[in-house]
Protein backbone atom coordinates (compact mmCIF):
# COMPACT_ATOMS: atom_id res chain seq x y z
CA UNK A 1 0.00 0.00 0.00
CA UNK A 2 1.25 3.67 -1.04
CA UNK A 3 0.13 6.71 0.86
CA UNK A 4 -0.39 9.59 -1.43
CA UNK A 5 1.92 12.68 -0.28
CA UNK A 6 -1.24 15.18 0.51
CA UNK A 7 0.79 17.84 3.13
CA UNK A 8 1.70 21.28 1.51
CA UNK A 9 4.16 23.60 3.58
CA UNK A 10 2.93 27.21 3.52
CA UNK A 11 5.80 29.60 2.98
CA UNK A 12 5.23 33.44 3.35
CA UNK A 13 8.81 34.99 3.38
CA UNK A 14 9.27 38.45 4.45
CA UNK A 15 12.35 40.58 4.50
CA UNK A 16 13.56 39.46 8.29
CA UNK A 17 10.12 37.57 9.01
CA UNK A 18 9.11 33.94 7.93
CA UNK A 19 5.46 32.87 8.66
CA UNK A 20 4.69 28.60 7.84
CA UNK A 21 1.94 26.50 8.17
CA UNK A 22 1.63 22.92 7.26
CA UNK A 23 -1.49 21.44 6.11
CA UNK A 24 -2.58 17.91 4.82
CA UNK A 25 -5.05 18.46 1.95
CA UNK A 26 -7.11 15.23 2.45
CA UNK A 27 -9.34 17.50 5.73
CA UNK A 28 -7.66 21.25 4.99
CA UNK A 29 -6.23 19.91 8.74
CA UNK A 30 -3.64 22.31 9.97
CA UNK A 31 -0.47 20.26 11.15
CA UNK A 32 1.52 23.15 12.26
CA UNK A 33 2.15 26.75 12.26
CA UNK A 34 4.58 29.28 13.20
CA UNK A 35 6.62 32.45 12.83
CA UNK A 36 10.26 33.11 12.58
CA UNK A 37 11.02 36.54 13.25
CA UNK A 38 13.56 39.05 12.89
CA UNK A 39 15.79 37.05 11.44
CA UNK A 40 19.48 38.49 11.00
CA UNK A 41 19.28 39.62 14.52
CA UNK A 42 20.27 38.81 17.47
CA UNK A 43 16.66 38.12 18.90
CA UNK A 44 15.58 36.38 16.48
CA UNK A 45 12.57 34.48 18.01
CA UNK A 46 10.83 31.44 16.45
CA UNK A 47 7.34 30.65 17.88
CA UNK A 48 6.06 27.04 17.03
CA UNK A 49 2.96 25.47 17.45
CA UNK A 50 2.00 22.16 16.80
CA UNK A 51 -1.57 21.70 15.92
CA UNK A 52 -3.08 25.06 16.18
CA UNK A 53 -6.77 25.52 16.09
CA UNK A 54 -6.34 27.54 12.90
CA UNK A 55 -6.02 31.18 12.22
CA UNK A 56 -3.02 32.93 13.16
CA UNK A 57 0.15 30.88 14.49
CA UNK A 58 1.26 33.77 16.41
CA UNK A 59 -2.19 34.49 18.10
CA UNK A 60 -2.10 34.67 22.07
CA UNK A 61 -4.93 31.96 22.54
CA UNK A 62 -2.13 29.10 22.06
CA UNK A 63 -1.74 28.53 26.06
CA UNK A 64 -1.73 24.93 26.70
CA UNK A 65 -1.35 23.91 22.80
CA UNK A 66 2.39 22.90 22.86
CA UNK A 67 3.09 26.12 21.78
CA UNK A 68 7.25 25.98 21.82
CA UNK A 69 9.25 29.46 21.41
CA UNK A 70 13.12 29.88 21.24
CA UNK A 71 15.14 32.73 20.93
CA UNK A 72 18.69 33.22 20.02
CA UNK A 73 20.09 34.19 16.80
CA UNK A 74 18.96 33.24 13.46
CA UNK A 75 21.47 34.70 10.64
CA UNK A 76 19.60 34.00 7.67
CA UNK A 77 16.18 32.68 6.14
CA UNK A 78 18.12 29.23 5.23
CA UNK A 79 19.37 28.74 8.88
CA UNK A 80 15.29 30.01 9.83
CA UNK A 81 13.47 27.56 7.35
CA UNK A 82 16.56 24.67 9.14
CA UNK A 83 15.16 25.85 12.08
CA UNK A 84 11.95 25.46 10.87
CA UNK A 85 12.17 21.51 9.99
CA UNK A 86 13.64 20.42 12.82
CA UNK A 87 10.63 22.06 15.11
CA UNK A 88 8.51 19.85 12.31
CA UNK A 89 10.62 17.10 12.69
CA UNK A 90 10.34 17.32 16.20
CA UNK A 91 6.27 16.41 15.87
CA UNK A 92 7.17 13.77 13.06
CA UNK A 93 6.74 16.41 10.22
CA UNK A 94 10.09 17.42 8.92
CA UNK A 95 10.82 18.85 5.49
CA UNK A 96 11.90 15.41 4.81
CA UNK A 97 8.83 12.98 5.05
CA UNK A 98 7.53 11.50 2.29
CA UNK A 99 4.16 13.23 2.71
CA UNK A 100 5.26 16.28 2.05
CA UNK A 101 3.63 16.77 -1.76
CA UNK A 102 4.71 20.73 -2.45
CA UNK A 103 6.15 24.27 -0.87
CA UNK A 104 3.54 26.81 -1.48
CA UNK A 105 4.94 30.47 -1.38
CA UNK A 106 3.38 33.62 -1.47
CA UNK A 107 4.58 36.03 -3.77
CA UNK A 108 3.32 39.79 -3.65
CA UNK A 109 3.74 40.67 -7.20
CA UNK A 110 3.38 38.96 -9.90
CA UNK A 111 2.97 41.64 -12.24
CA UNK A 112 0.63 40.94 -15.51
CA UNK A 113 1.94 37.46 -16.56
CA UNK A 114 1.40 35.20 -13.63
CA UNK A 115 -2.34 34.97 -13.90
CA UNK A 116 -2.54 31.80 -11.20
CA UNK A 117 -0.21 29.67 -9.22
CA UNK A 118 2.92 28.67 -10.75
CA UNK A 119 5.28 26.11 -10.65
CA UNK A 120 8.76 27.76 -9.77
CA UNK A 121 11.44 27.28 -12.55
CA UNK A 122 14.13 29.24 -13.22
CA UNK A 123 12.13 31.18 -15.73
CA UNK A 124 9.31 32.07 -13.40
CA UNK A 125 12.28 33.15 -10.54
CA UNK A 126 14.22 35.38 -13.11
CA UNK A 127 10.52 36.73 -14.09
CA UNK A 128 10.15 37.78 -9.89
CA UNK A 129 13.20 39.48 -9.70
CA UNK A 130 12.15 41.20 -13.10
CA UNK A 131 9.33 42.56 -10.55
CA UNK A 132 11.47 43.72 -7.92
CA UNK A 133 11.33 47.04 -8.84
CA UNK A 134 7.36 47.64 -8.85
CA UNK A 135 7.69 45.61 -5.06
CA UNK A 136 10.54 46.57 -3.73
CA UNK A 137 10.23 45.35 0.03
CA UNK A 138 8.53 41.94 -1.07
CA UNK A 139 9.63 40.54 -4.15
CA UNK A 140 13.44 39.77 -3.13
CA UNK A 141 12.15 38.32 0.87
CA UNK A 142 9.60 36.37 -1.28
CA UNK A 143 12.72 35.15 -3.50
CA UNK A 144 14.76 34.16 -0.97
CA UNK A 145 12.09 31.85 0.62
CA UNK A 146 11.45 30.10 -3.14
CA UNK A 147 15.37 29.52 -3.13
CA UNK A 148 15.85 28.69 0.86
CA UNK A 149 13.25 25.85 0.51
CA UNK A 150 14.74 24.56 -3.06
CA UNK A 151 17.73 24.22 -1.45
CA UNK A 152 16.43 22.22 1.69
CA UNK A 153 14.16 20.02 -1.12
CA UNK A 154 15.06 20.00 -4.47
CA UNK A 155 13.27 17.53 -5.23
CA UNK A 156 10.19 18.90 -4.34
CA UNK A 157 7.41 21.67 -6.29
CA UNK A 158 7.62 24.78 -5.40
CA UNK A 159 4.65 26.80 -6.18
CA UNK A 160 4.45 30.36 -6.46
CA UNK A 161 1.17 32.06 -5.32
CA UNK A 162 0.79 35.39 -6.37
CA UNK A 163 -0.98 37.87 -4.45
CA UNK A 164 -1.78 40.36 -7.60
CA UNK A 165 -2.99 36.93 -9.27
CA UNK A 166 -6.88 37.30 -8.50
CA UNK A 167 -6.94 40.94 -9.83
CA UNK A 168 -5.39 40.06 -13.25
CA UNK A 169 -9.08 39.89 -14.58
CA UNK A 170 -9.61 43.72 -13.71
CA UNK A 171 -10.69 45.60 -16.96
CA UNK A 172 -8.44 47.40 -18.74
CA UNK A 173 -10.02 50.97 -17.67
CA UNK A 174 -10.26 49.93 -14.15
CA UNK A 175 -6.69 48.98 -13.51
CA UNK A 176 -5.07 52.00 -15.75
CA UNK A 177 -4.22 55.39 -14.88
CA UNK A 178 -5.12 58.40 -16.64
CA UNK A 179 -1.59 59.16 -17.29
CA UNK A 180 0.60 59.16 -20.33
CA UNK A 181 0.42 55.78 -22.00
CA UNK A 182 3.42 55.41 -22.89
CA UNK A 183 5.09 56.57 -19.83
CA UNK A 184 2.72 54.37 -17.62
CA UNK A 185 4.03 51.39 -19.77
CA UNK A 186 7.79 51.74 -20.10
CA UNK A 187 7.59 51.23 -16.54
CA UNK A 188 4.75 49.23 -16.03
CA UNK A 189 2.63 51.52 -14.06
CA UNK A 190 -0.81 50.32 -13.70
CA UNK A 191 -3.11 49.13 -10.85
CA UNK A 192 -2.13 45.24 -10.29
CA UNK A 193 -3.99 45.06 -6.65
CA UNK A 194 -3.16 42.52 -3.94
CA UNK A 195 -4.16 40.83 -0.78
CA UNK A 196 -6.12 38.85 -4.19
CA UNK A 197 -5.49 35.03 -2.41
CA UNK A 198 -7.51 36.81 0.64
CA UNK A 199 -10.48 38.52 -1.81
CA UNK A 200 -10.55 35.09 -3.95
CA UNK A 201 -10.87 32.74 -0.85
CA UNK A 202 -13.84 35.10 0.57
CA UNK A 203 -15.39 35.86 -2.44
CA UNK A 204 -16.08 31.77 -2.94
CA UNK A 205 -16.77 31.34 0.54
CA UNK A 206 -19.33 34.25 0.13
CA UNK A 207 -21.12 32.09 -2.49
CA UNK A 208 -21.15 29.36 -0.59
CA UNK A 209 -22.97 30.99 2.57
CA UNK A 210 -25.27 31.78 -0.30
CA UNK A 211 -26.27 28.92 -1.69
CA UNK A 212 -24.85 29.96 -4.86
CA UNK A 213 -22.09 29.40 -7.71
CA UNK A 214 -19.06 32.28 -7.33
CA UNK A 215 -20.62 32.93 -11.55
CA UNK A 216 -23.83 34.13 -10.03
CA UNK A 217 -22.89 36.58 -7.36
CA UNK A 218 -21.45 39.66 -7.28
CA UNK A 219 -19.76 40.68 -3.97
CA UNK A 220 -18.19 44.02 -2.37
CA UNK A 221 -15.46 42.15 0.07
CA UNK A 222 -13.60 44.52 2.99
CA UNK A 223 -10.47 42.89 3.67
CA UNK A 224 -9.67 44.87 6.85
CA UNK A 225 -6.20 44.53 8.36
CA UNK A 226 -3.53 45.96 9.37
CA UNK A 227 -3.46 46.45 5.23
CA UNK A 228 -6.62 46.65 4.16
CA UNK A 229 -8.29 46.57 0.64
CA UNK A 230 -11.57 46.45 -0.92
CA UNK A 231 -12.80 44.97 -4.85
CA UNK A 232 -15.61 44.50 -6.37
CA UNK A 233 -16.07 40.95 -7.65
CA UNK A 234 -18.52 40.55 -10.36
CA UNK A 235 -19.29 36.12 -11.21
CA UNK A 236 -16.04 35.12 -9.72
CA UNK A 237 -14.10 37.92 -11.24
CA UNK A 238 -12.26 40.67 -10.10
CA UNK A 239 -13.47 43.37 -11.87
CA UNK A 240 -11.95 46.63 -9.48
CA UNK A 241 -9.73 46.77 -6.50
CA UNK A 242 -8.41 49.53 -4.54
CA UNK A 243 -4.52 48.84 -4.01
CA UNK A 244 -3.06 50.26 -7.11
CA UNK A 245 1.11 50.08 -8.28
CA UNK A 246 1.49 49.60 -4.71
CA UNK A 247 -0.61 48.55 -1.95
CA UNK A 248 -0.58 52.20 -0.33
CA UNK A 249 -3.87 53.31 -2.96
CA UNK A 250 -6.96 52.75 -1.25
CA UNK A 251 -8.40 52.27 1.95
CA UNK A 252 -7.06 54.56 5.77
CA UNK A 253 -4.81 51.83 6.99
CA UNK A 254 -3.26 50.92 9.85
CA UNK A 255 -0.09 52.92 8.74
CA UNK A 256 -0.98 53.89 5.30
CA UNK A 257 -2.70 56.71 3.80
CA UNK A 258 -4.76 55.01 1.38
CA UNK A 259 -5.88 57.67 -1.49
CA UNK A 260 -4.49 60.71 -1.49
CA UNK A 261 -4.10 63.45 -3.94
CA UNK A 262 -0.51 62.70 -5.77
CA UNK A 263 0.41 66.39 -5.98
CA UNK A 264 0.68 65.91 -1.41
CA UNK A 265 4.14 64.33 -2.61
CA UNK A 266 5.39 67.04 -4.49
CA UNK A 267 3.99 69.60 -1.74
CA UNK A 268 5.48 68.00 0.59
CA UNK A 269 9.06 67.83 -1.40
CA UNK A 270 8.71 71.25 -2.93
CA UNK A 271 7.97 72.97 0.57
CA UNK A 272 8.39 70.94 3.09
CA UNK A 273 11.66 70.26 1.65
CA UNK A 274 11.27 66.14 2.61
CA UNK A 275 13.45 63.80 0.18
CA UNK A 276 11.06 61.11 -1.57
CA UNK A 277 12.30 58.16 0.95
CA UNK A 278 10.94 60.41 3.62
CA UNK A 279 7.83 61.08 1.52
CA UNK A 280 7.57 57.10 1.28
CA UNK A 281 7.79 56.15 4.67
CA UNK A 282 5.86 58.93 6.17
CA UNK A 283 2.90 57.92 3.39
CA UNK A 284 3.29 53.81 4.18
CA UNK A 285 4.51 53.88 7.97
CA UNK A 286 3.26 57.08 9.52
CA UNK A 287 -0.15 57.39 8.16
CA UNK A 288 -3.57 56.27 8.34
CA UNK A 289 -4.83 55.67 11.82
CA UNK A 290 -1.31 55.42 13.15
CA UNK A 291 -0.79 59.12 11.38
CA UNK A 292 -4.07 60.19 12.64
CA UNK A 293 -4.29 59.50 16.27
CA UNK A 294 -1.48 57.41 17.29
CA UNK A 295 -2.77 54.25 17.27
CA UNK A 296 -3.13 51.65 14.82
CA UNK A 297 -5.05 48.90 16.36
CA UNK A 298 -8.70 48.87 16.05
CA UNK A 299 -9.10 47.47 19.58
CA UNK A 300 -7.40 50.71 21.24
CA UNK A 301 -8.99 53.32 19.03
CA UNK A 302 -12.63 52.33 19.65
CA UNK A 303 -11.46 52.05 23.59
CA UNK A 304 -10.39 55.31 23.05
CA UNK A 305 -13.41 56.78 20.83
CA UNK A 306 -15.68 54.81 24.16
CA UNK A 307 -13.81 57.40 26.32
CA UNK A 308 -14.56 60.01 24.90
CA UNK A 309 -11.23 60.58 22.91
CA UNK A 310 -11.55 63.51 19.81
CA UNK A 311 -8.51 62.40 17.92
CA UNK A 312 -9.35 58.74 17.88
CA UNK A 313 -12.92 59.51 17.12
CA UNK A 314 -11.37 61.57 14.34
CA UNK A 315 -9.27 58.48 13.32
CA UNK A 316 -12.33 56.36 13.19
CA UNK A 317 -14.55 58.34 11.45
CA UNK A 318 -11.92 59.18 8.77
CA UNK A 319 -12.14 55.14 8.20
CA UNK A 320 -15.07 54.65 7.86
CA UNK A 321 -16.28 57.48 5.82
CA UNK A 322 -13.46 56.04 3.02
CA UNK A 323 -15.22 52.66 3.52
CA UNK A 324 -18.56 53.71 2.84
CA UNK A 325 -17.11 55.94 -0.63
CA UNK A 326 -15.92 52.44 -1.88
CA UNK A 327 -18.82 50.64 -0.89
CA UNK A 328 -20.88 52.88 -3.11
CA UNK A 329 -18.33 53.38 -5.51
CA UNK A 330 -18.25 49.61 -5.91
CA UNK A 331 -22.16 49.32 -5.93
CA UNK A 332 -21.63 51.03 -9.16
CA UNK A 333 -19.09 49.43 -10.71
CA UNK A 334 -20.98 46.29 -10.05
CA UNK A 335 -24.90 47.18 -10.95
CA UNK A 336 -25.87 44.55 -8.64
CA UNK A 337 -24.56 43.47 -5.64
CA UNK A 338 -25.68 40.77 -3.13
CA UNK A 339 -23.06 40.92 -0.66
CA UNK A 340 -20.98 43.19 1.01
CA UNK A 341 -18.70 41.16 3.29
CA UNK A 342 -15.73 41.56 5.68
CA UNK A 343 -13.07 39.91 6.55
CA UNK A 344 -9.66 40.23 8.31
CA UNK A 345 -8.55 41.61 11.69
CA UNK A 346 -10.48 44.57 11.70
CA UNK A 347 -13.44 43.14 9.41
CA UNK A 348 -14.08 40.18 11.50
CA UNK A 349 -13.83 41.73 14.81
CA UNK A 350 -14.31 45.18 14.93
CA UNK A 351 -18.49 45.03 15.10
CA UNK A 352 -18.90 48.98 15.50
CA UNK A 353 -16.48 49.42 12.11
CA UNK A 354 -19.34 47.42 10.04
CA UNK A 355 -22.26 48.67 11.90
CA UNK A 356 -21.07 52.39 10.55
CA UNK A 357 -20.00 51.25 7.50
CA UNK A 358 -23.16 50.38 6.30
CA UNK A 359 -25.26 53.18 8.65
CA UNK A 360 -27.51 55.31 6.33
CA UNK A 361 -26.57 52.94 3.34
CA UNK A 362 -30.62 51.76 3.27
CA UNK A 363 -30.94 53.37 -0.13
CA UNK A 364 -28.30 50.61 -1.66
CA UNK A 365 -30.39 47.64 0.44
CA UNK A 366 -27.61 47.74 3.70
CA UNK A 367 -28.01 47.01 6.64
CA UNK A 368 -26.71 45.29 10.02
CA UNK A 369 -29.25 43.57 12.30
CA UNK A 370 -27.36 44.74 15.44
CA UNK A 371 -27.80 41.68 17.44
CA UNK A 372 -26.33 39.27 14.60
CA UNK A 373 -23.72 42.44 14.23
CA UNK A 374 -22.53 41.74 17.80
CA UNK A 375 -22.16 37.95 17.42
CA UNK A 376 -18.43 36.44 18.20
CA UNK A 377 -17.95 33.77 16.07
CA UNK A 378 -15.09 32.22 13.80
CA UNK A 379 -17.50 31.02 11.41
CA UNK A 380 -18.97 32.33 8.03
CA UNK A 381 -21.75 34.46 8.85
CA UNK A 382 -24.91 36.89 7.27
CA UNK A 383 -25.43 39.66 9.97
CA UNK A 384 -27.87 41.55 7.94
CA UNK A 385 -31.75 41.29 8.67
CA UNK A 386 -33.69 38.73 6.86
CA UNK A 387 -35.18 40.92 4.60
CA UNK A 388 -32.26 42.91 3.04
CA UNK A 389 -32.20 43.22 -0.45
CA UNK A 390 -28.02 43.11 0.05
CA UNK A 391 -26.48 40.29 2.38
CA UNK A 392 -24.16 42.07 4.67
CA UNK A 393 -21.69 38.84 5.63
CA UNK A 394 -18.70 38.24 7.72
CA UNK A 395 -16.44 35.77 6.41
CA UNK A 396 -12.83 34.84 8.49
CA UNK A 397 -10.21 35.03 5.69
CA UNK A 398 -7.31 32.39 5.55
CA UNK A 399 -4.99 32.55 3.14
CA UNK A 400 -2.94 30.13 3.68
CA UNK A 401 -5.76 28.11 3.19
CA UNK A 402 -6.14 29.11 -0.30
CA UNK A 403 -2.71 29.10 -1.03
CA UNK A 404 -2.03 25.61 0.43
CA UNK A 405 -5.57 24.57 -1.88
CA UNK A 406 -4.25 26.25 -4.88
CA UNK A 407 -0.73 24.63 -4.40
CA UNK A 408 -1.74 21.33 -3.79
CA UNK A 409 -4.31 21.82 -7.24
CA UNK A 410 -1.71 22.63 -9.03
CA UNK A 411 0.76 19.69 -8.06
CA UNK A 412 -1.71 16.94 -7.49
CA UNK A 413 -3.34 16.86 -10.67
CA UNK A 414 -3.29 13.93 -12.51
CA UNK A 415 -1.62 12.04 -10.03
CA UNK A 416 -2.29 8.47 -9.62
CA UNK A 417 -4.16 7.96 -6.75
CA UNK A 418 -3.03 4.50 -4.68
CA UNK A 419 -4.65 4.68 -1.20
P1 LIG B 1 -4.70 41.45 10.27
O1 LIG B 1 -3.73 42.29 9.50
O2 LIG B 1 -5.78 40.87 9.43
O3 LIG B 1 -4.04 40.44 11.18
O4 LIG B 1 -5.46 42.48 11.26
C1 LIG B 1 -4.79 43.08 12.32
C2 LIG B 1 -5.64 44.19 12.89
O5 LIG B 1 -6.94 43.69 13.25
C3 LIG B 1 -5.12 44.79 14.18
O6 LIG B 1 -4.18 45.80 13.92
C4 LIG B 1 -6.37 45.34 14.83
O7 LIG B 1 -6.57 46.67 14.37
C5 LIG B 1 -7.49 44.50 14.26
N1 LIG B 1 -8.12 43.65 15.27
C6 LIG B 1 -7.73 42.43 15.67
N2 LIG B 1 -8.58 41.96 16.62
C7 LIG B 1 -9.51 42.92 16.83
C8 LIG B 1 -10.67 43.04 17.66
N3 LIG B 1 -11.03 42.08 18.50
N4 LIG B 1 -11.39 44.17 17.56
C9 LIG B 1 -11.05 45.15 16.71
N5 LIG B 1 -9.99 45.09 15.89
C10 LIG B 1 -9.23 43.99 15.94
Amino acid sequence: MTSRATRVLVLNSGSSSLKYQLLDMRDNARLAAGLVERIGEETSRLVHTPRPEGGDADGGDADGSGKRERTGPITDHTEALEAVSAELARDGLGLDSPELAAIGHRVVHGGLKFTAPTVVDDAVLAEIERLVPVAPLHNPANLTGIRTAQRLRPDLPQVAVFDTAFHTTMPEHAARYAIDVATADAHRIRRYGFHGTSHAYVSRKTAELLGREPADVNVIVLHLGNGASASAVAGGRCVDTSMGLTPLEGLVMGTRSGDIDPAVTFHLKRVAGMSVDEIDELLNKKSGLVGLCGDNDMREIRRRVDAGDERARLAFDIYVHRLKKYIGAYTAVLGRVDAVVFTAGVGENAAPVREAAVAGLETLGLAVDAGLNAVRSDKPRIISPRDARVAVAVVPTDEELEIAQQTFALVDEGRTVIA
